[in-house]
């Protein structure tokens, strides 16, 4: 076997040495010794010099104790210039293996994935997936990672399988807006940073026809749904969304967008411009800066859209009853019904119609739970029937408009849950539904020149955008 090994060096420089090896293997053990000391001496002058430099991976297993000629006891026994396997292999080792370099690896968060798991899957030891962890969650909580987000893991590998691999780096994008980081500081230790994404302000446009909502028709246009609820909220003092919208009546708006490095939707902006044409009306506001400061929307006239009381102070409700001459549904005879009647399922938000102080907030009587609010001009709103009181909702606090003060109910003298609301305006009810009072915010002066500056701008830049619009749908037509 020895011979058989190393007959590959010999071959080359001494072809006729095996042979008489072979052959003195029937002679006696002595004259074989002699032979055999002979081949090895003759293997080191002929493979050392030309072998060493790189070890190949035979050599490798060579120089394994137990296993190679250079155990053998002869050569143990006289001291050789040549340097020994052990120390040639630390010395190449050391020369010719580089640490293993740093792999980059993405992985996607599925259901049921925990960070922990997902790290020891790439080899990282308990101890300093804790570390990990630790250190993220000053700054992100690992249970806000949803399936779909990507990780960026940086790793550097073990040399040897039997060591556990090294976290470097973990990225990703928390949300839209945010991206984290887990790096390793100086020291080696983990630290996470948060970074604020930098996002493109873009402006779209979109407009359509409704069919069923004004929330349906903006979505099926691909206008995003958080663009849809901003200008529902602008237009609600204008508009109630379950009366006055008809099929057939036409909306456009213009909106930011903001667009993250692919160029997708990264968030909305707010709405800069809308157009609600209905059958009666035609709403246009425009989105403006008051004294560079307070946003507000204004018609075309300068007035603030915003008004002293919401004409409907629910949210999809039908009017049961409405204002005026009636039969009193339990009592039976014709009286004047005071307000408007909601109709909607028990628990309903109820909100402050303005802004005012609550006067009244308990039973009272037929109206059961009860709220009256003091607003502004000598106007009072009032609501009845309520299921119960918002919290913190007492006599003698200042509220805001849309702020929720109840839930809709059936105490009191009621026949099912609804809400009876009132409007008062100097001791005399009102019909709420013709109720559109302004705040009172008219633009004027310098700020009435910069706002008509400022609609002109947007004018030009929704002419633009309508022009592009009607390009694109004609090819799309074709
Ligand atoms: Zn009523």
């Amino acid at each position: 076997m020895s011979c058989r090994s190393h007959f590959f060096f010999l071959t080359i420089k001494i072809p006729k040495a095996c042979a008489l090896f072979n052959k003195a293997k029937s002679k006696s053990s002595l004259k074989m010794r002699h032979r055999w000391l002979l081949i090895h001496i003759l293997v080191w002058i002929t493979a050392v010099p030309s072998g060493i430099a790189q070890p190949s991976d035979s050599q490798k297993t060579q120089g394994e104790p137990g296993v190679g000629w250079h155990n053998s006891p002869f050569l143990q026994e006289t001291p050789s210039p040549i340097k020994s396997w052990s120390e040639i292999k630390k010395e190449n080792n050391e020369l010719t293996i580089p640490p293993p370099p740093p792999t980059d690896a993405i992985y996607v968060i599925k259901k049921g994935d925990t960070l922990r798991g997902m790290m020891s899957s790439y080899g990282i030891s308990k101890e300093e997936i804790a570390k990990a962890i630790r250190a993220l969650s000053k700054t992100f909580k690992p249970r806000h990672l949803k399936p779909g987000h990507r990780l960026f893991l940086q790793i550097l590998p073990s040399p040897l399988p039997s060591k556990p691999a090294s976290l470097i780096s973990l990225d990703f994008a928390a949300n839209a807006k945010t991206d984290i980081a887990l790096i390793r500081d100086g020291k080696g230790k983990f630290v996470a940073q948060r970074y604020a994404r930098v996002l493109g302000r873009r402006i779209a446009f979109g407009a359509g026809t409704i069919t069923s909502s004004l929330y349906q028709a903006g979505y099926s246009e691909g206008i995003p749904p958080t663009a849809l609820l901003n200008l529902i909220n602008i237009l609600s003092f204008d508009v109630d969304f379950q009366r006055d919208i008809r099929v057939n009546d036409r909306f456009a708006l213009l909106y930011e967008r903001l667009t993250d490095e692919t160029g997708s939707t990264a968030d909305v902006g707010p709405v800069i411009y809308t157009r609600l044409k209905l059958k009666r009306r035609d709403i246009e506001l425009y989105r403006f800066k008051i004294n560079g400061k307070k946003v507000d929307y204004f018609d075309n006239n300068g007035r603030s859209v915003k008004k002293l009381l919401l004409s409907t102070p629910t949210d999809g409700a039908r009017i049961s009853s409405g204002f005026g001459r009636r039969r009193h549904p339990i009592l039976g005879y014709t009286k004047i019904h005071k307000g408007i009647d909601f109709a909607a399922p028990a628990g309903t938000p109820v909100y402050a119609a303005g802004d005012g102080v609550i006067e009244v907030a308990k039973r009272f009587g037929s109206f059961g739970n009860y709220i009256r609010i003091r607003h502004r001009n000598s106007y009072k709103t009032a609501y009845a029937h309520l299921k119960g009181f918002a919290r913190g909702i007492r006599s003698g606090i200042r509220v805001r408009q849309r702020r929720i003060i109840g839930y809709i109910g059936s105490t009191g003298r009621s026949t099912g849950p609804h809400l009876h609301y009132e409007v008062i305006h100097n001791k005399r009810h009102v019909n709420p539904r013709g109720v559109r009072i302004p705040t009172g915010v008219t633009l004027k002066g310098p700020e009435l020149k910069s706002f008509n500056a400022e609609r002109r701008r947007i004018d030009k830049v929704i002419d633009a955008q309508r022009r592009n619009r009607d390009g694109y749908s004609i090819q799309d037509n074709d």
